[in-house]
């Protein structure tokens, strides 16, 4: 496909930002893909919830398996909007990163010049798909994030042309008091901490200013939930969770795990203060910096103690709560067991409570016992 003219070449300098821009932007990524459904003008609508800067990549990225295997099955190629997206970074479906630069010439392609063809090089010509077995799939656990990213966008990107009603500024405000209200007890500064925004951007957000998709993606992520629950769900239908972003792929452009002076004593000065609850451990904070735990001790001897100690003091502030509410659930069941005429064993109770050896710990096993005394002696008085 050919896109004629110097005019649509000359708008891709304004796609960055302004409307207009972004506007034209649309019109020629539709020729580019020939698709001319909605998804594309749909964009446009999407300039109230998501802000066009930095939303598409300046240059193309595709995944080779994917081409490939568009020729392969005779299917048309084409480049879907997915590509465009610059948060997308890897290919979900192969899960291996989206190519940014010719295999042949290695030169970067542009989104848009005058001798476009689906899935060559614009400078050499190259065939830019490849056969499965040249790529090795990324671990799964280190480009979680990325993985992830995709995958919401994608869902997204597929439900555009179906939704009826689109979301407008004041769903990102709404969406995102529910979520601080139930991911951090409405204290939006636990919530920013967590999210690694700053505290003044994040409580922007609650006034007029847009996150921007990086961002955006990065909330959904802390808070449960993918992008589309985040903008288009009935609120009413959606549950936010607090789940900790793993930060690694980010961090490992930084290359080969070397780490910025005084990179990691900051990261773990935040974690040791932080308020984040339930703490991570040590271990899990390594897997969010990108390095092993062992260089975390080596580094900040006394910053990891203070980060393990307090989840140590969680966990053990959670068995005695767990315990606590065993002994409760034991006590409730000898009484209701034993007024029904049924002898409260060990086993009836655990089967009554459905927590299968619950007795065997000590502490609700004296209480167990206990209550067994009681009964006894009141068969015995009456
Ligand atoms: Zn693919
Ligand atoms: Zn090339």
């Amino acid at each position: 496909m050919t896109v004629t003219g110097g005019g649509l070449y000359k708008s891709t300098a304004s796609l960055n930002g302004i409307k207009s821009g972004a506007f034209d932007l649309v019109k020629v990524l539709e020729k580019l893909t020939l698709r001319n459904d909605l998804m594309y003008t749909t964009m446009l609508t999407w300039s109230e919830v998501l802000p066009t800067r930095g939303l598409l990549r300046a240059k193309k990225a595709w995944c080779p398996i994917c081409l490939e295997e568009w020729k392969t099955n005779e299917e048309p190629i084409y480049e879907p909007l997915l590509w465009f997206i610059k948060e997308v970074k890897v290919c979900a479906k192969h899960k291996i990163k989206l190519e940014t630069s010719c295999p042949s010439c290695r030169n970067e392609i542009p989104i848009i010049s005058r001798n476009t063809r689906h899935g060559y090089c614009t400078d050499c010509g190259h065939w830019l798909g490849k056969e499965n077995n040249y790529f090795t799939k990324l671990d799964e656990e280190g480009y979680y994030l990325d993985l992830w990213k995709a995958n919401v966008i994608g869902e997204l990107l597929e439900n555009m042309p179906s939704i009826k009603t689109f979301p407008d500024r004041s769903r990102i405000k709404n969406a995102l008091k529910i979520a601080v209200e139930e991911c951090t007890a409405g204290v939006a500064n636990k919530f920013a901490e967590m999210a690694n925004i700053p505290k003044s951007t994040f409580k922007s957000y609650f006034v007029n200013n847009l996150p921007s998709i990086s961002r955006l993606l990065i909330i959904s992520f802390c808070s449960g939930v993918t992008l589309n629950q985040f903008l288009i769900t009935q609120l009413s239908k959606i549950t936010f969770t607090v789940r900790l972003i793993h930060f690694k792929s980010d961090v490992e452009h930084i290359g080969n795990n070397r780490f910025p002076d005084g990179y990691i004593e900051k990261q773990l000065l935040n974690w040791a203060n932080s308020l984040i609850y339930p703490p991570p451990s040590l271990r899990e904070i390594a897997l969010l910096i990108g390095c092993d735990r062992r260089l975390l001790y080596k580094n900040s001897p006394e910053l990891s103690k203070i980060i393990s100690q307090k989840y140590l003091d969680y966990i053990s502030e959670r068995s005695k709560e767990r315990i606590e509410n065993a002994k409760k659930r034991v006590v409730e069941a000898v009484n209701t067991l034993n007024s029904k005429g049924i002898y409260p064993s060990r086993r009836k109770v655990e089967d009554f409570l459905e927590m299968p050896g619950v007795i065997k710990e000590e502490a609700v096993r004296i209480t167990w016992f206990e209550e067994l005394k009681k009964i006894n002696q009141e068969i015995k008085q009456s």
